[in-house]
């Protein structure tokens, strides 16, 4: 990604895409099946990391062959620990090297991080334990005034989602996007809590999981449906709308008409896809 971004003030790829868990099947595969995973890069040397799904996994062996043997230290930041932000850090090949250096900020929500990241990879889930990792690793508790990196200022804030989560807007250089998943819309306090920090965004990534038909079965289940979204970038102003968090059971035809739909509602809209770079 370094040689892209080397001019601009922010840029995100999308290494995970998929909410819940990962969908590996052909018919899924052309935004992805990789479950959530984000690399935010600046104008600087910082790489920033949200979310830890099994997009994860190739963002590592894109960031050693970037790097070779130079060090690197990336900063990861989490929305909250379900499964499918945290299963691809036992897979992160830069774990197992000491050259490098991790940054885990700690969301502040009830969960203890370092517990969860030592817990997936505990007896008998997992072969190599937490803490015999050779990556250099410090853990951050993140509290409610932003975080700097570098140039990138990294604010988080509450959303509404079961055992909590937030959501994170990053500022660089005058522009800024904001990542939304994992939360339920109707929540009028948190609702403007998201409205707030996602003003004049020029990216909005927000939680699409459903359907206005599937979110009738599925109330508190933590996710917003596409008319939601869209109507979150309205309120917002947000410059573009980038609908995340795929349902497992929306294949990519389903996928694409909801963009279509949404297209009449809010017209600069998409839908994340697995290995998109996006240049602000
Ligand atoms: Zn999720
Ligand atoms: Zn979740």
């Amino acid at each position: 990604m370094r040689s892209r971004q080397e001019a601009s003030k922010l840029c995100v790829k999308f290494w995970g895409v998929r909410g819940s868990t990962p969908t590996p099947q052909r018919e899924n595969l052309g935004f992805g099946g990789n479950t959530s995973c984000l690399e935010v890069r600046g104008a600087g040397d910082e790489i920033l990391i949200f979310d830890g799904g099994t997009g994860l996994r190739q963002l590592g062996i894109a960031l050693l062959k970037e790097f070779k043997k130079k060090k690197f230290r990336a900063h990861f930041f989490f929305t909250h620990c379900h499964w499918d932000h945290i299963q691809g850090i036992p897979f992160f090949d830069p774990l197992y090297r000491d050259e490098n250096e991790v940054v885990f900020y700690a969301p502040p929500t009830p969960n203890d991080l370092r517990g969860v990241l030592m817990g997936q990879m505990a007896t008998p889930y997992f072969p190599v334990n937490f803490e015999s990792v050779a990556i250099k690793r410090s853990f951050v508790q993140l509290e409610t005034g932003p975080v700097k990196c570098g140039g990138l200022t990294i604010h988080s804030f509450p959303v509404n989602h079961p055992q909590g989560a937030v959501g994170y807007r990053v500022e660089s250089a005058g522009k800024a996007m904001v990542y939304a998943t994992d939360m339920e819309a109707g929540n009028e306090r948190l609702d403007g809590i998201v409205r707030d920090f996602s003003q004049n965004a020029d990216l909005l990534i927000h939680d699409a999981q459903y359907t206005d038909q599937e979110i009738k079965m599925k109330r508190g289940w933590g996710h917003s449906t596409w008319g939601e979204a869209v109507q979150a970038a309205k309120d917002a102003k947000a410059g573009q709308l980038i609908l995340f968090h795929h349902d497992p059971s929306h294949d990519d035809q389903f996928v694409r008409e909801i963009v279509k739909k949404a297209r009449r509602k809010f017209d600069h809209t998409k839908a994340a896809r697995e290995g998109w770079f996006v240049e602000l």
